[in-house]
């Protein structure tokens, strides 16, 4: 719904050209916040995508290219963001990729990259924009993990590992910002139908001979109980819930939206 909740405050999304970056960060502008943009993609469709939400709902947004395993980057899209809007208040770290195999057979340089980017960019978009939040005196940072920064797949290690890595980083940020207005929380979704997953319903379809449909089908039954994707637009709904004034002593949680997963 509507509102002017967050007008006048700047959120950063980092990873908002798609999928569940692109929920929150809509679901933020519907509140009255102005967004930054970040992501890879096609620059005339992110170009088209970023203005569309402004008039849509009439807040400001801008973009930067930035790539989250490169810290200079990710520095330079700070003081982009900055210089265009001020401090940054709401930083949502949801930027993140996925490879599956097994630990024997991950590449290398594919575990580099899910830590990089699934990681370590959180640090490096928290401290910077802490200060200018405490400066403030009220900021929000939602990082987005998953069910599993809360329990494992077989062949997901560099996945699991960063995102429990980013469980943990979220109480510790949690911590030493508690007597400000600044919180720090995790987002732990289960399976959402993004193309980060599609690629994973795409390998099951053709390693087992299914539809898309029911590959889809066999990805849910064996882990979400509810049977039914989370939703970037649910996702965003409880990103807006952590930037409201209910959710001032929310602080280093890891909250699961998963259909049941991690209860089982
Ligand atoms: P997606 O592939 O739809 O979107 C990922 C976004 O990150 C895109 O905008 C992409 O351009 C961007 N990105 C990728 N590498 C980048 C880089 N190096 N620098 C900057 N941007 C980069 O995926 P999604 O499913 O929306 O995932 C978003 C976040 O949610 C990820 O952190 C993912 O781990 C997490 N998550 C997803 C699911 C799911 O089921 N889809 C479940 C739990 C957690």
């Amino acid at each position: 719904m509507k509102s002017n909740m967050l007008s006048g405050k700047t959120a950063l999304v980092t990873g908002s050209t798609s999928g569940i970056g692109l929920g929150i960060a809509r679901s933020l502008a519907e509140q009255g916040a102005n967004i930054v943009f970040n992501g890879f993609g096609d620059a005339q469709q992110i170009e088209k995508l970023y203005t569309d939400v402004g008039t849509e709902f009439g807040v400001q947004t801008a973009y930067h290219n930035a790539d989250m395993s490169k810290p200079l980057e990710i520095e330079a899209m700070m003081r982009f963001a900055a210089d265009k809007f001020g401090a940054i208040d709401i930083l949502v770290n949801n930027a993140g990729i996925q490879h599956v195999a097994t630990v024997d057979e991950f590449p290398a340089e594919k575990w580099d990259a899910i830590i990089a980017i699934n990681l370590t960019s959180a640090f490096h978009t928290s401290r910077l924009a802490i200060p200018g939040m405490k400066q403030k005196g009220w900021g929000r940072i939602i990082n987005l993990a998953s069910v599993h920064g809360l329990v494992g797949s077989a062949g997901k290690s560099a996945y699991v590992a960063a995102k429990h890595g980013l469980v943990g980083f979220t109480k510790v940020t949690a911590l030493e910002l508690a007597a400000t207005g600044v919180t720090c929380n995790a987002i732990c979704p289960g399976w959402v139908l993004t193309p980060l997953v599609q690629k994973q319903v795409d390998d099951r379809a053709a390693r087992d001979g299914l539809s898309n449909e029911a590959a889809k089908k066999a990805l849910l039954s064996e882990k979400q109980p509810s049977g039914e994707f989370v939703t970037p637009a649910e996702l965003g709904a409880l990103a807006v819930f952590f930037c409201s004034p209910a959710g001032d002593q929310v602080r280093g949680v890891a909250w699961n939206m998963d259909g049941g997963w991690a209860a089982q």
